[in-house]
């Protein structure tokens, strides 16, 4: 069953998301080398309570934190951890809030001082597939041409797209249907419609390989040849006019 979200719970998804938004920008943009995952899972986690919210990760399946934090080869999924953030790494952050009961998901993958180039081109393209990914969304077009633009936009960079994992539905709750995938999954999967909120999240290898893995501790997701990933992540509105970026 796809959920239509009214105008009023656009706006409490607005308002929290753009909450969310800055206490992600926040908290990823202060990581520095030498600090750890679990300092800023902290930070994070005191944030979202100041502002009236709950992290919507912890407990979720059991996950133990406010935050994924996911470092170089992991893609997403990462348990913050007390190992200290080196310089050159590319540092993936995904955060989830339930705000006046209605939830938002976003993510984004920063460096960690100077970075090789290689890196940071891997962060530009993905940044710019969400963007692409982002601009599919209207009400008449299908799910599948989200995929299909990003898929289109990353290949000639040669990078991998996981294909495992996938954006989704949010708002009541942080996982809803549709499943959004952000390769060309070759079939429609839904008509997108006005009120219809997704988070939509690609996750890109920069070796060109796909395939991924669980690490040992259960949640990490890493790249299986171990080479340099990045993830980012918004939750959109359907409007009639197109896009309504939920968690800028
Ligand atoms: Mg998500």
């Amino acid at each position: 069953m796809l959920d239509k979200k009214t105008k009023q719970e656009i706006k409490i998804l607005r308002e929290g998301g753009q909450i969310l938004g800055s206490i992600l920008r926040t908290v990823a943009t202060s990581a520095k080398s030498g600090m750890t995952g679990i300092e800023l899972d902290k930070k994070a986690e005191e944030m979202i309570i100041k502002a009236g919210g709950k992290p919507s990760f912890k407990g979720y399946q059991g996950f133990p934190n406010t935050l994924c934090i996911s470092v170089n080869q992991t893609v997403v999924h990462g348990i913050p951890s007390d190992k200290p953030f080196e310089e050159g790494d590319l540092v993936g952050f995904d955060i989830g809030m339930e705000y006046k009961g209605m939830h938002t998901d976003t993510a984004m993958t920063v460096p960690i001082g100077k970075v090789s180039s290689e890196a940071e081109k891997l962060l530009k393209i993905t940044k710019q597939s969400l963007e692409v990914g982002i601009s599919q969304v209207k009400p008449g077009n299908f799910i599948g041409d989200i995929g299909k633009a990003i898929e289109k936009f990353i290949k000639p960079y040669g990078y991998g797209i996981v294909r495992d994992l996938a954006g989704h539905g949010v708002g009541r709750s942080i996982h809803e249907e549709p499943v959004v995938p952000n390769y060309n999954p070759k079939n429609k999967i839904a008509k997108m419609f006005e009120g219809m909120v997704i988070a939509i999240e690609p996750m890109i290898i920069v070796s060109g390989n796909h395939r991924v893995t669980t690490g040992p501790n259960k949640w990490d997701v890493n790249a299986v040849d171990n080479s340099l990933t990045a993830h980012f992540e918004h939750s959109v509105a359907v409007t009639k006019d197109g896009p309504l970026i939920l968690t800028e």
